[in-house]
């Protein structure tokens, strides 16, 4: 173990618990303390924002400030050391102009100079801590900078020359595209113009996926579905170019956080060998949704950003039918676009006896349904990993789920004649598939032990980050390898 130490420097824009956007900031916060568990020296960077308060996170000064190559030569930076977890090292960036003055983590105007800054900031920082990583794992744009940096101009300095860099896309949407006037900003006029840049533009994802020694997504399925132009946004031949050095890990899922025996806002704790107590949960849902109390009727939950992306172009057919021609219950609880706010409370007043929209954020009632929903529907039509299906197989929800990406990638189709699988799976992105796949399961649903089975299949499928983690050792050594 101990020769197979490796040093890590992890970079990341938002990190649970400092600061949390999306979930790029879950598996910050949860893939290095996975890492360090494996007994590798991981240490973490990110911006040291407005909103992060020092006394909660006992922040201490590491160092004299220094001074960053950008803009005009007169940024300064200082190092702000946390913990996470238990032995995380933390190192905040703090700036004054571009990170602690600003109360969010995105948004503004100027974000292309303020993770420049960062990224030149992070370079400086190694220096002054005198710490040189084996490998910096930079995730999505916003540190795009560094890996591109150390391609293009670290071989110059002895002490850069030999870090290899890996970059995982967590969001294909967000490339960070600006003008090339920000090469001057960030002090890198001789990076070279891409083909899939535009001209006068810079994207810094496209550049980290260039320069990057290897690149990954969040699942295998993802991977591949990217080198396609339906779903490359833009970056697909570049991608494909690189496809050599493209891979795809699942993320995992913090298996503290997400615990039925041990949730506080599940009102019954449950686990695989106790799923009886789970009735008492579906009862109490039916209660707050205001629906019949019957135990024995099919509920299908969905909890989810009201997003054409997450396939609700197909709910209100698929719903029509489900709730009109089939005798289910079903219980939404998502925000987003206005105009699927409206159409699922026009179906709700359709079918009052049936189904409950929550049109709203809530973490809590989330943690509910995952506890008491028969079946967890999912059928996005692009879903890089997925968390949702995950979460509703460690809570004994059985997922139907689109074959696409992670989705793809964690549940697999029940066959009745071979008795396996973890949910249902259908390929098409149309109304007739996602029922196709509905009504198998309620088909399995009428057969107790069938059923048993399949949630207990999909409640011992082995999402914790140790997996997760132990495939990014694995891509850090071959980073290590190809950097050569
Ligand atoms: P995405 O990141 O694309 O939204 P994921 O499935 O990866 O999709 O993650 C979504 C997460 O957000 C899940 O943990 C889900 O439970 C949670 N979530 C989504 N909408 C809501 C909501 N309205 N209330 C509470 N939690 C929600």
């Amino acid at each position: 173990m101990i020769e197979n130490t490796l040093r890590i420097l992890f970079l990341s824009a938002e990190a649970v618990p400092f600061a949390k956007v999306g979930g790029l900031a879950d598996v910050a916060g949860s893939l290095p303390k996975a890492l360090r568990a494996l007994g590798h020296d991981v240490r973490l960077m990110m911006p040291r924002y407005g909103t992060i308060n020092s006394d909660e996170f006992g922040l201490e000064k590491i160092g004299e400030p220094f001074r960053v190559p950008a803009g005009a030569g007169k940024e300064y930076v200082h190092l702000i050391g946390a913990t996470m977890g238990a032995d995380v090292p933390v190192y905040l960036l703090w700036n004054e102009h571009y990170f602690t003055s600003r109360e969010k983590v995105y948004g503004f105007e100027d974000d292309a100079q303020r993770f420049a800054v960062f990224g030149r900031g992070v370079l400086g920082a190694l220096k002054q801590l005198k710490w040189k990583p084996d490998v910096i794992h930079a995730n999505d744009w916003h540190t795009a900078l560094v890996p591109t940096w150390l391609d293009v101009s670290g071989w110059r300095d002895p002490f850069f020359r030999e870090i290899a860099t890996l970059f995982t896309i967590h969001n294909l949407a967000y490339q960070g595209i600006t003008g090339r006037l920000i090469l001057r900003f960030a002090q890198m006029d001789e990076l070279e113009h891409l083909s899939v840049e535009q001209p006068g533009a810079v994207n810094w994802m496209a550049q980290a996926i260039a320069h990057s020694d290897l690149i990954n997504t969040v699942s295998e399925r993802y991977a591949r579905e990217i080198l396609k132009p339906e779903m490359g946004m833009g970056l697909d031949p570049l991608l494909k170019q690189r496809q050599d050095r493209l891979n795809g890990v699942l993320n995992g899922l913090d298996y503290e956080e997400w615990n039925p025996v041990t949730d506080p806002h599940v009102p019954h704790n449950f686990d695989i060998d106790a799923l009886n107590r789970r009735a008492a949960n579906k009862t109490a849902l039916q209660q707050q949704a205001r629906l019949p109390v019957r135990s024995k009727v099919p509920l299908v939950g969905m909890i989810t950003r009201l997003d054409q992306v997450k396939g609700m172009d197909l709910m209100e057919p698929v719903l029509t039918w489900l709730l009109g021609e089939r005798d289910a219950q079903f219980v939404l609880l998502g925000t987003g676009d206005p105009r699927y706010h409206r159409m699922f409370e026009s179906l709700q007043e359709r079918y009052p006896d049936r189904m409950r929209a929550f049109l709203k954020f809530d973490g809590v009632l989330a943690r509910r349904i995952y506890a008491s929903a028969d079946m967890f529907l999912m059928p996005s039509f692009v879903e890089p990993c997925g968390l949702g299906q995950m979460i509703a197989m460690r809570y004994g929800s059985v997922p139907v789920v689109r074959e696409t990406g992670g989705l793809a990638d964690t549940v697999t189709d029940h066959t009745p004649e071979q008795g396996h699988g973890t949910g249902f799976v259908f390929q098409d992105k149309t109304p007739e598939a996602c029922q196709g796949a509905l009504e198998r399961a309620l088909r399995a649903y009428q057969d107790r032990d069938t059923w048993r089975a399949l949630q207990m299949r999909a409640m011992a499928t082995d999402f914790s980050w140790t997996a997760s983690a132990e495939e990014y050792v694995d891509l850090y050594h071959r980073a290590i390898a190809v950097h050569g």
